[in-house]
């Protein structure tokens, strides 16, 4: 069986707590891999790594820096294939879908890549006689990063790129679930030049999250997760004196108003819902139809759902790939199982699915609940599954008024061909990224990429410009370089002369 270790210090290092996970084919439901799980004296060494590292990697030059990232992008790019077959191994979504997760985490490297722009500080001259002003911003340290399952190459690739173009040195925690793609990461930086120790990986679980929480050398946390663990780990970072940004859950409604394409919306809704089997962060989970939108368009979903081809997502023909545990597999049949009983129309059971040849993988077909309560489970949970609920509403105030009723604010969209309208929703709903005919508003990189209430748990959003920002701290540098004729005691307040 394949084992996976941790990456400190430039190679790879085997786990030496004595604990190891299981990683499992999801398409099979054969345990393929081990993982080694981390102790607090593991993490310990990745963090002094990381530190030494920051010593010359802090001050290193730009230049240096960009022609590392720049050899990075293309490794990463001679390498999607590679990168790809992992997380399909792993994770179990199709090629092409793995193939999209790398690409766009290859952005943020290309973001990166032009570091040198975004970091240009500003000058003000002549602020006061012969006093110049200039605002910079420098690098934290020694920075972590703990990541999900559901990406287990793109997520990364949102934080650390970045994190080191501006000067820090990174500590990634990966899934436990799917670690292979991050050491692959890891290595290919090494390959590109990066310096050992810039960029650490430690496999690992709670025991190492929270280690890295507690960390003094540490300052700051990148997280993306589920709610109630970002919610931990905003809460513990902060209690320990760092800068945290944790994103979190979903529930991403797409309102349909009666003037919309309803073909185009019914497209657009099965492939926000049910690819990656739902198991996105920016996943349509509710379509809210208004008007009498609702049976028309309902219709036109099914048959589509109907028509998606499930299988393991390494054969070119599967269209929706099997979920990542058993586990989770039943819970999300569970919500479906429960959704009659408490006042949903099923019209699609996905549950009890299986693929012939493929009996043990994780399976479950497309569900599709119509005229769900918002007090059903269904509605009210993430449910992270390819299971959609349809709910009706009378009107486009009525619409907005559920969507700003979630605790959630990650993703939402509007159909419509009413500018008038579409432009009320982005200004009015209660959600951090906002798609107009767009149902999976996933921001390019020079974009941040980040929720509102339960979705995100601290100021900055994800990569682009709060990327930077959340990356380095500022630093404002008065300068006055005295004339012959300046001198004299004055102890009043500076002020302007
Ligand atoms: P998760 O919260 O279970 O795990 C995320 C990370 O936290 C993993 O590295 C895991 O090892 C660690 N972790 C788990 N339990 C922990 C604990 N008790 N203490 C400390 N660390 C712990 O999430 P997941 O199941 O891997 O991923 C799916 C979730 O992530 C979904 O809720 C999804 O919406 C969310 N997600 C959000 C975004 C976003 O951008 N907002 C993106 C991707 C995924």
């Amino acid at each position: 069986m394949k084992t996976v270790s941790h990456w400190i210090g430039g190679r790879a290092v085997e786990g030496a707590s004595g604990s190891y996970g299981p990683v499992t084919d999801p398409a099979t439901g054969e345990v393929t891999t081990r993982v080694a799980l981390a102790s607090a004296a593991e993490v310990d060494t990745a963090v002094a790594n990381a530190k030494e590292a920051y010593r010359s990697w802090g001050t290193s030059s730009l230049a240096a820096r960009t022609s590392v990232l720049f050899a990075y992008r293309a490794l990463l790019d001679a390498h999607r294939e590679d990168l790809a077959r992992l997380i399909t191994a792993e994770h179990g979504k199709v090629h092409s879908d793995a193939l999209g997760e790398v690409a766009r985490g290859l952005e943020i490297v290309e973001l990166a890549c032009g570091i040198t722009t975004q970091l240009k500080g500003e000058l003000s001259t002549e602020v006061s006689s012969r006093v110049d002003v200039a605002a910079i911003r420098q690098p934290l340290g020694v920075v972590a990063g703990i990541t999900p399952f559901n990406f287990p190459a793109m997520v990364p690739l949102w934080m650390f790129p970045l994190a080191i173009a501006c000067g820090n040195t990174f500590v990634l925690k990966p899934s436990e679930k799917d670690p292979s793609a991050a050491l692959l990461l890891a290595e290919l930086a090494q390959r590109a030049g990066l310096p050992d120790g810039v960029f650490n990986v430690v496999n690992g679980d709670k025991v190492a999250v929270d280690r890295l929480l507690e960390h003094p050398d540490v300052a700051a946390v990148s997280f993306v997760g589920s709610t109630p663990i970002a919610r931990h780990i905003h809460r513990t970072a902060a209690a320990n004196g760092k800068r945290v940004q944790a994103l979190g859950g979903a529930k991403n409604h797409m309102l349909v108003l009666p003037d919309a394409d309803l073909d185009a919306a019914a497209d657009a809704a099965v492939s926000a819902a049910y690819g990656s089997a739902g198991e996105r962060c920016m996943a349509v989970s509710a379509v809210v139809a208004v008007g009498d939108t609702g049976d028309a368009l309902v219709a036109r979903i099914r048959d589509r759902a109907e028509k998606i081809k499930i299988g393991p997502g390494n054969d070119p023909a599967s269209e929706m790939g099997p979920l990542i545990t058993r586990e989770h597999r039943d819970k999300v049949a569970s919500y479906v199982t429960g959704a009659a009983a408490q006042g949903a129309e099923v019209v699609l059971d996905g549950t009890g699915f299986t693929v012939e040849g493929y009996e043990n993988g994780h399976w479950i077909g497309l569900s599709l609940l119509d005229k769900v309560p918002v007090t059903a489970d269904a509605y009210r949970d993430e449910i992270f599954g390819p299971v959609l609920c349809v709910l009706r509403a009378a009107t486009y105030e009525e619409g907005l008024a559920l969507i700003n009723s979630s605790p959630w604010g990650n993703g939402t969209a509007i159909f419509t061909r009413d500018g008038g309208a579409a432009r009320r929703f982005q200004l009015e709903v209660q959600a951090g990224m906002v798609g107009v005919n767009v149902p999976i508003p996933v921001p390019v990189g020079y974009h941040s990429f980040g929720g509102w209430k339960d979705s995100l748990f601290g100021d900055h959003h994800i990569y682009g410009n709060d990327g930077v920002h959340f990356y380095t701290r500022g630093k404002v540098v008065t300068t006055r370089w005295p004339d012959p004729q300046d001198g004299g005691v004055d102890l009043g307040f500076p002020s302007h002369r």
